[in-house]
């Protein structure tokens, strides 16, 4: 799938004679004569293009033609996207989100960003370092980064950007492979046509109105409820074909008729596709027959190929079959090959995504040690009180000779030395998500939050239980309706009154579908617990980004250390504690039960090191004047945070030390509470550390290996380091 202008041939069907028009259209003709068939789909995904390169090496970008929802916009907030370069490859980015840390509670920005607000990050330090990437204007920025690879089958339910155009051209090239042992003597015509820059105006379908002439059209879109026929949910369900026509001239409607009635498919009002309506301003008598696709103009599209599988239908009566059984019906009808066999009913558990990011392999040399380590830690899914993934790869990955403890409250716990702790270190394995409260009627689910975030991040987006099974974050009720408030600089920190009326997507009102009709069908949903599909991408050479960096970057610095303290000579004088906690996202309740173990059994260190994420305002969405930590420029003392503030004098031991091993190393204030609170709560002495992190609580938390191998060194030399010889 092309973004709009870019052609792409990976949705039209191989082996067929394809004509490819000068507007960039895509043809295949059966038959000849008249009357003259056109059977159009799009073959484009809205996109945006690059339109200005900051000097901090941010991509802008302008949109082209119609979005296709009226969020469309917000959904590109805080998610992943594909960057296309000069030379056609494609790089992986993120658009920049606010830290969810610095404006919690009441203090949320309203969630209706524009393109104003898009800010795109490929990992780039300035402009010079984009434009060596190979992006310059106009390369494209896209949620999807192309359909070949997509396996999509009769009766398979696919969630993604773009999945109802996928289904459409899916069952246009079933009904054409089925054609394609047509006799060309054929008195008639039928042309399947994928449309060029149809998201932007349906503007390829004019093209063709012109050149073709078509008698009549079918345009195969999904199905969009228009403003006044409810939200985004159609209430046919899963049920019949959909049949709309937007036009009332009368031969469209004559048209309209005459396929209804042959077909008995549901006639309902639906918006006009960009195609259809081109088609119809340029006077073709045009029809749309439309996939059913939930949440359509959202990341987390859902379409399903098949109708009647589930409500009581026929056993296997598809879209596909549809248009075959229309072809059937004309007066002396082509010679069809056999129909393909239906297959049994797809369950939900097959329902597939179509987004596959980041679209390349890691390509940096410079950062192997450490990316084996984070990637399998960043993969395993632990949402707070599920940590069981995280805890199993953490305890593969520590050093063999070193032993590890599984504490009675699920923390891993590795002594380096003999002795009493003199100093400990802390990062925590679990990760801010959803777990599953409850199954509503029409079979979507209810949720509680664990940890703190922005719901509206989630908002239409694919997400899956920890065995792998897919759903998705349904969007509000109103997201298609205009109209929608008008905010000024949504994403900025000033005007965040909300006009009456407005809703947003209040915590209560969350709901994940697995894409079922019945509460019966969910019930193995309960209590799972649920996350984005997890990724780690290479942004340019040194950065990376993917969702929970908080803490698994953490948790890498203590292993890396680790790594290097196992061949050393362990301290007889009292042991070095390095601790992976549980439940930290959800109140630091990990480190609080592990403080009192320690201090009962005589052992309290004097000296806690929490290690995790400084919250930095080194984006284009934050106010520099606090936790100005600059991604790339060291690892971060967290001097002074939400919860906690670190002695000076601690503070200048810890700086001592990265300055005698030349340790890159920032200090400052941020946001948020640490594992250290509830040891400094019992007499030890807390200084966190850190390394910025862009983005926090987001999928694209984003932030410099360079950074966390710094703080590698420096947890190691600390490590080394006896109290008070710093
Ligand atoms: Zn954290």
């Amino acid at each position: 799938m092309a973004p709009t202008s870019d052609p792409d041939s990976s949705l039209v069907p191989r082996g067929l004679p394809i004509e490819t028009d000068a507007f960039g259209n895509e043809i295949v003709r059966f038959g000849s004569g008249r009357p003259l068939t056109l059977i159009a789909v799009r073959r484009d995904v809205p996109a945006y293009f690059v339109t200005s390169i900051t000097p901090e090496g941010y991509l802008r970008v302008q949109n082209q033609g119609s979005s296709p929802s009226l969020l469309w916009d917000q959904f590109q907030i805080g998610r992943r996207v594909f960057v296309t370069t000069k030379d056609g490859r494609v790089l992986p980015g993120v658009v920049a989100a606010p830290n969810t840390h610095f404006r919690r509670g009441d203090d949320v920005p309203i969630p209706e960003a524009t393109v104003d607000d898009i800010w795109v990050d490929v990992g780039a330090e300035n402009d010079k370092q984009a434009r060596a990437m190979g992006i310059e204007n106009l390369c494209t920025v896209t949620q999807i980064d192309g359909y070949s690879g997509a396996d999509v089958r009769r009766r398979e339910r696919v969630i993604g950007p773009g999945a109802g155009i996928l289904c459409g051209a899916q069952l246009a090239a079933e009904a054409e492979r089925t054609l394609g042992q047509t006799k060309a003597s054929w008195n008639r015509s039928v042309v399947f046509a994928w449309i060029a820059q149809g998201s932007a105006g349906g503007r390829g379908a004019e093209t063709l109105a012109h050149t073709l002439h078509p008698d009549q059209a079918i345009v195969i879109a999904p199905y969009i409820p228009s403003p006044g026929d409810s939200a985004a949910y159609p209430d046919t369900a899963w049920g019949a074909a959909i049949v709309t026509t937007g036009s009332k001239s009368p031969s469209t409607l004559e048209w309209a008729e005459a396929v209804g009635s042959q077909l008995q498919a549901k006639s309902t009002n639906g918006r006009w596709d960009p195609v259809g309506a081109a088609l119809d301003r340029a006077g073709v008598p045009t029809i749309q027959v439309q996939p059913i696709v939930r949440y359509v103009g959202t990341p987390g599209e859902m379409a399903v190929m098949a109708y009647n599988d589930q409500v009581g239908g026929t056993a296997g009566e598809s879209l596909g079959d549809w248009l075959l059984s229309w072809l059937e019906a004309l007066p002396s009808p082509p010679r069809l090959v056999a129909r393909p066999n239906v297959k049994p009913f797809v369950p939900v558990s097959a329902m597939r995504a179509v987004t596959s990011w980041p679209p390349t392999a890691q390509t940096s040399e410079s950062h192997q040690t450490t990316w084996r380590i984070l990637a399998p830690l960043v993969h395993a899914q632990g949402i707070s009180e599920h940590e069981e993934a995280v805890r199993d790869t953490v305890l593969r990955l520590l050093p063999a000779s070193l032993r590890s403890v599984v504490d009675p409250h699920g923390n891993v716990i590795v002594r380096w030395g003999k002795g009493k702790p003199r100093r400990a270190f802390m990062a925590h394995m679990d990760e801010i998500g959803y777990r599953v409260t409850g199954v509503d009627r029409d079979g979507r689910l209810r949720t509680e939050k664990k940890g703190g975030f922005y719901d509206w991040l989630y908002e239409g987006e694919t997400v899956r239980r920890g065995d792998g099974q897919l759903a998705v974050v349904a969007p509000r009720a109103d997201y298609l309706v205009r109209p929608r408030p008008t905010i000024d600089s949504p994403l900025s920190d000033r005007h965040r009154v909300a006009p009456s009326g407005f809703k947003g997507l209040p915590d209560s009102l969350v709901r994940i579908d697995p894409g079922n009709l019945f509460a019966d069908e969910s019930k193995d949903w309960r209590g799972a617990q649920i996350t984005v599909v997890k990724s780690l991408a290479h942004l340019g050479e040194d950065r990376v980004a993917g969702r929970s960096l908080d803490d698994r970057f953490g948790c890498t610095a203590l292993i890396l250390a680790l790594r290097q303290l196992a061949n050393e000579r362990a301290p007889k004088d009292g042991c070095v504690l390095f601790a992976f906690t549980v439940e930290e996202e959800t109140g630091l309740r990990g480190a609080e039960k592990l403080s009192d173990d320690l201090l009962a059994a005589g052992e309290l260190p004097p000296l806690v090191h929490a290690v995790d994420t400084f919250v930095s305002s080194d984006t284009p969405l934050e106010d520099p004047r606090y936790a100005h930590a600059l991604l790339g420029k060291g690892c971060v003392i967290r001097a002074v945070d939400t919860g906690s503030a670190a002695p000076k004098e601690a503070v200048e031991a810890v700086r001592r030390v990265a300055a005698n091993h030349f340790i890159p190393l920032q200090f400052g204030v941020t946001s948020g509470g640490n594992d250290g609170q509830p040891f400094a709560a019992r007499g030890s002495v807390n200084v966190p550390l850190g390394w910025p992190l862009r983005y926090s609580h987001t999928q694209v938390e984003t932030a410099d290996l360079r950074d966390l191998e710094a703080l590698a060194r420096l947890v190691t030399e600390l490590a080394r380091t006896r109290p008070g010889t710093e």
